[in-house]
């Protein structure tokens, strides 16, 4: 790809970004792989909506600048550790989408098979631990998660998708979004159908014709669930062992 063409997509997944209302102020950044060691970033205190190609940055592989007037951005550390360890990725994006911003302060993954466009294009979206923004703790905190998931929330605070080109991963942020709506919208009606095993298993075929890959379909399945019993699982078993372990030590030391 053209450099002149990898600024002017950066640009343009930018004012996406804002006009879609996923970025507020100077939120988000995006990062495209432009060649072996160089990355072409987002600069930091600018709003993505009013970006301009000349504002963009060139750093080598450790996020050092080689070209460029503004600094990079803080959470380009997170992106780069995105690089380090899927060397076929080319583009990062990280957002503050609201809904599923949503549930990351929830602390409710997306990590059911519900739609199959989200489960075809993402599959399972877990919740990174909580990290302090633009410290070593955000590459830290995506760690174990990069390997196995193409999007991850970011508790308390984003989202953040990659894939082989910037507007695949853009398109992921779309569908995250769109996915963690739609399933708040079916949360407040009370009920959610997850696919069965036998709808996801149709749907692995689909995806390997489509040459899918293996995050495909790692999403749970069952036969449907409702708002109270939606985020159950080992994760809600232990926020529940906390809450509970938290009530009783307040009441005893009360006492
Ligand atoms: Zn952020």
């Amino acid at each position: 790809m053209q450099f002149g063409q990898a600024r002017d997509e950066m640009v343009e997944v930018g004012r996406r970004l804002w006009q879609r209302g996923y970025v507020a102020a100077n939120d988000g950044n995006i990062s495209q792989r432009v060649g072996e060691d160089r990355l072409l970033a987002t600069p930091t205190g600018v709003s993505k909506g009013f970006m301009t190609a000349e504002m963009l940055i060139l750093t080598d592989m450790d996020g050092k600048v080689v070209r460029g007037e503004l600094r990079p951005s803080s959470e380009l550390n997170m992106h780069i550790e995105v690089y380090r360890l899927r060397p076929e990725i080319k583009a990062v994006v990280h957002a503050h989408p609201p809904v599923a911003t949503s549930f990351s302060v929830a602390g409710i993954a997306l990590d059911k098979c519900i739609l199959p466009e989200s489960v075809l294009t993402l599959g399972a979206i877990p919740v990174a631990g909580y990290a302090t923004p633009s410290t070593d703790e955000m590459p830290a905190s995506i760690r174990p998660f990069v390997s196995s998931h193409d999007a991850l929330l970011l508790a308390n605070h984003g989202a953040v998708t990659w894939a082989v080109s910037l507007e695949q991963a853009y398109f992921r942020m779309e569908t995250l979004e769109q996915g963690a709506a739609i399933v708040h919208h079916a949360l407040m009606l009370g009920n959610v159908n997850l696919l069965g095993p036998e709808e996801v298993a149709k749907l692995k075929a689909v995806g390997e014709k489509m040459g899918l890959g293996s995050k495909v379909l790692n999403c749970e399945t069952n036969a449907g669930c409702t708002a109270e019993t939606y985020a159950t699982g080992p994760d809600a078993d232990e926020r529940l062992i906390e809450t509970v372990a938290r009530a009783v030590i307040e009441e005893i030391s009360k006492k």
